[in-house]
């Protein structure tokens, strides 16, 4: 698939949006990404995970992890494409932690999968996670690349599409300034 093809993809699900929007970090932005909005389509979700696979299709691991809850249909379904086991991490009192009986074998090799990496903050959760236990990751893939830096690891980090937003200060927006009304994202009307 081409960018244009991937963005007519995320416009046509609505997953990205243009305007206004105030973000939850208070922020105002241009773009608006819903990730789980293009995976509501299960064939998109195998059209972008299968090119995750494919990149990732000749290293030598045996299991994809996953950070709940955006993480997990990315994981799954890439997990599914080369036959491995898929495997998530999720919160408990706050803690980025496995549940549900899911364990790692000492040394065991996983690929981190993400729906979208905005600061990698999950991504150095998860792989806590599995140094915790001994695992080794040996990769990242992700729909989306929304990372301003690249990522600080030491293993390959590989997205489909890379997409950055403006974001603004609300004492300094321009969009503010032409008075176009401001969304807040995922809320009700
Ligand atoms: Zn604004």
């Amino acid at each position: 698939m081409t960018r244009e093809e991937k963005l007519t993809i995320f416009k046509e699900t609505g997953a990205l949006q243009e305007g206004h929007f105030l973000l939850s970090s208070g922020l105002h932005s241009n773009i608006y990404f819903q990730c789980a909005l293009v995976l509501q389509y299960p064939k998109y979700a195998e059209l972008f995970a299968r090119e995750i696979a494919d990149f990732f299709k000749d290293f030598d691991f045996e299991t994809v992890i996953s950070p709940a809850l955006g993480g997990i249909l990315v994981g799954q379904e890439v997990a599914r494409l080369l036959n491995k086991r898929s495997i998530f991490t999720e919160r408990s009192d706050g803690f980025m932690t496995l549940r549900r009986g899911f364990t790692l074998k000492e040394n065991e090799r996983v690929l981190i999968c993400e729906d979208v990496v905005t600061t990698a903050k999950s991504t150095k959760e998860v792989l806590e996670v599995v140094q915790k236990f001994g695992g080794v990751a040996i990769g990242l893939g992700s729909i989306v690349d929304r990372t301003k830096e690249k990522p600080d690891q030491d293993f390959p980090f590989f997205s489909t599409i890379k997409i950055t937003a403006e974001t603004f200060n609300p004492d300094n927006c321009p969009l503010c300034n032409q008075e176009i009304p401001i969304i807040k994202p995922g809320s009700r009307k």
